[in-house]
This record gives C-alpha cells, sequence and structure tokens, in this order.
C-alpha cells in the first residue's frame, strides 16, 4: 500500500509479488518501486557510459541498464561495473555468449529472453553463469519481437500472445529451477501494454517491470508512459518502472520518479506544487519556478513547497506544504512554513530565501529522520 492510509481514496493495494534481487537492489514484495534508466552511450566507451551512469544514479535511478552487443563491451561492461553506485543490468539479445561474459563480468541481472537464445544447452550455460555470479534475470517480451509461433497462432501481436511469450519463458528457467527472474512485457501501444502488464500478473507471482516502450520523445513520451505506466501503477500493478524517452537518461529518470510521486508510491526531493499564473499573480510564477527547480535539485528529502501567484489560492495551498510562498501586492509576498503564515519577504529577495527555507526543512527532516532510526 502506498504512504497514503489515512486517506483511503489515496490508497494503492499493491500486487503481492515475489521479491528478488538486482544487486543490492530488492525488487518485488514490499520493495520501493525502483526507477530504471538506460544508458546511449557506445558500451565501449566506459567513460562516457560511467559518467551516464552516474548522472543517472545522482538524478534517483536505482538501477541502470546497459546494452552489450559484442564481446568489447562485455569487457567494458567489467570496469562499467566497477565504477557504477547502482547495479547494472546488462541488456542482451540473442548472443547466449554475452549473457555468460556479462554475468561473468558482474552485472546484477541479466535483461535476456531465454527461449531466443538457442537450444537448451546454450541455455543452461547462461543460467549457470547467472546462477554462479549471483545474477538475477529479467525476461523481457516485447510485442515487436514476439515469436513466430505465437504471431501465427494469433495472427498480430496480442496480449495473449505476449503472455504466452512470457510465460515460456518463465517455464524454461522453472525448469532450470532459477527462480530470480522478473518480467516485462512491453509494447509501444498503450492499450496493448496494458492489457499485457493485466494479463501476465495475473499469471505470474514474479516482480514486473513496466514500460512503454518506443514511447516517444520528452513531452509526448512521458504524456503516454504517465497514462500506461500510470493506470497500471494505479492497479497496484509494477514492481520496477523505466520510462522509454528519445531524450537523456536523466529525463527518463526524472519523470519516473514524477509519475511514482503523483501516486504517493515514492518521494523524492521537492515536489512543487505552483499555479499556472495569470493576470493576478504578484510575481512571475513560471519564471521562479523554472528557477526553483534548478536550484533545489541538490535537495533529496522528500518535501513539499507551495509556490502559488496570488491569494485566491495561496494560503490554501501553503496550508499543507512544508514551505509556500503566496504573491500579494506592492512587490511582496508571504512565506508560510508548515502550513502557517510566516513573513512577509520581497519578490527580489524571495529566490534565494526560499532556498534557505527548503535547506534549512530538509535538514530538520533528514535529522528527525535519523534519530527515529
Ligand atoms: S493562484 Fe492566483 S495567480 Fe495563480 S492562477 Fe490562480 S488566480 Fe492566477
Amino acid at each position: 500500500m502506498s504512504l497514503n492510509h489515512v486517506r483511503p481514496w489515496r490508497d494503492i493495494y499493491r500486487r503481492k509479488s515475489r521479491q528478488i534481487m538486482v544487486g543490492n537492489v530488492p525488487v518485488g514484495g514490499d520493495a520501493p518501486i525502483a526507477v530504471q534508466t538506460m544508458t546511449n552511450t557506445l558500451t565501449t566507451d566506459v567513460a562516457a557510459t560511467v559518467a551516464q551512469v552516474q548522472a543517472a544514479a545522482e538524478a534517483g535511478a536505482d538501477i541502470v541498464r546497459v546494452s552489450v552487443p559484442d564481446e568489447a563491451s562485455s569487457k567494458a561492461l567489467k570496469e562499467i561495473v566497477r565504477e557504477s553506485p547502482v547495479p547494472i543490468v546488462a541488456d542482451i539479445h540473442f548472443h547466449y555468449r554475452r549473457g555468460i561474459e556479462a554475468a561473468e563480468a558482474g552485472a546484477a541481472c541479466l535483461r535476456i529472453n531465454p527461449g531466443n537464445i538457442g537450444d537448451e544447452a546454450r541455455v543452461k550455460e547462461v543460467i549457470k553463469a547467472a546462477r554462479d555470479h549471483n545474477c538475477s534475470i529479467r525476461i523481457g517480451v516485447n510485442a515487436g519481437s514476439l515469436e513466430k509461433h505465437l504471431l501465427e497462432k494469433y495472427g498480430e501481436p496480442c496480449p495473449e500472445a505476449m503472455v504466452e511469450s512470457g510465460l515460456e519463458h518463465i517455464r524454461i528457467l522453472q525448469d532450470n529451477d532459477f527462480h530470480e527472474f522478473k518480467i516485462s512485457v512491453k509494447a509501444s501501444d498503450v492499450f496493448l501494454s496494458a492489457a499485457a502488464y493485466q494479463g501476465i500478473a495475473e499469471a505470474t507471482d514474479a516482480p514486473i517491470h513496466l514500460g512503454i516502450t518506443e514511447a516517444g520523445g520528452l513531452v509526448s513520451g512521458t504524456i503516454k508512459s504517465a497514462i500506461g505506466l500510470g493506470n497500471l501503477l494505479w492497479m497496484g500493478i509494477g514492481d520496477t518502472i523505466r520510462v522509454s524517452l528519445s531524450a537523456d537518461p536523466v529525463e527518463e529518470v526524472k519523470v519516473g520518479f514524477e509519475i511514482l510521486k503523483s501516486l504517493g508510491l515514492r518521494h523524492r526531493g521537492v515536489n512543487i506544487i505552483s499555479c499556472p499564473s495569470c493576470a493576478r499573480q504578484g510575481f512571475d510564477v513560471i519564471k521562479t519556478v523554472e528557477t526553483l527547480e534548478r536550484r533545489l535539485e541538490h535537495i533529496k528529502t522528500p518535501m513539499s513547497l507551495s509556490i502559488i501567484g496570488c491569494v485566491v489560492n495561496g494560503p490554501g495551498e501553503a496550508l499543507m506544504t512544508d514551505v509556500g510562498f503566496t504573491g500579494g501586492g506592492a512587490g511582496s509576498g508571504m512565506v508560510y512554513l508548515a502550513g502557517k503564515a510566516s513573513h512577509k519577504m520581497s519578490n527580489e529577495q524571495m529566490i534565494d530565501h526560499i532556498v534557505e527555507q527548503v535547506e534549512r526543512k530538509a535538514a530538520e527532516l533528514d535529522a528527525a529522520a535519523e534519530a527515529a532510526e
């Protein structure tokens, strides 16, 4: 369940899944929903890839996936794993050797479809390598690359075909007594994805990796992911998510967190509540919010800040936030602390002042959390 149980209309009951480990990150069960992204550098360019992994981790990524298309990439992976602050998932397609190499290189998880890597002996070798190196597996069913026999049976990619594909791959792992796996059934179509995920959620207790594949650019992909993943998460489905955008991985992480934050499933950093602004605004709301978003990026403590243009909605929103600012007349506004009007502040000094207030509140909340441990 989410953290909002004092308000039952906000409750989300998460599907009960098994828990597996991706390196030191638990996925499934009652673990927080993990946020993932994927690097888009050449894996053989270790410095660039490590820099991207670090930036993603700094933005909050719990797990990062790296493509391993060839032997040189497997070699690079070893160094990337060593430098990475978060567990690395190796993305493998078809080449069973890459799977073995990636497990040996220290990948925390292999994204591989056991039914697509050759005969039984090869599958066994990959599973053995995963087991020997404490490596979990993600079965990644994708509507765009369904097995031929399923396309023949169903005529086109459909939810039933995707679920059947997933279950076939699961069976191979289970037949080899391998249970540290999670599964995704991605499609670029929101309806197909959502239906396939609901089907697989009923058919297995494996943890589920959510994603809408090839979602698009920053704006369109964000909306598509928010609708697709948002609906599933709201139903309680999903143990880890990756938002796929044709954009910087850091943006994927930010969008992933925003989706989880909107549903109260995870909290990280400052949640800014701001009005769209209109002729009544007592200061430039849009510019202020843009600046504050940038200046408060370093805050990881979950807290809320309301930035509201005027008294129409300002005091009401400030009631429910840790820090608030409401525009007033004559070039100044009211600062609210813990829901109460505290003091006036001029518009010119307001940004520095709000940053200070937020930093102070974050330190206070951190200290209280530490004392409670
Ligand atoms: S809170 Fe005030 S400034 Fe903001 S949109 Fe509403 S009326 Fe306009």
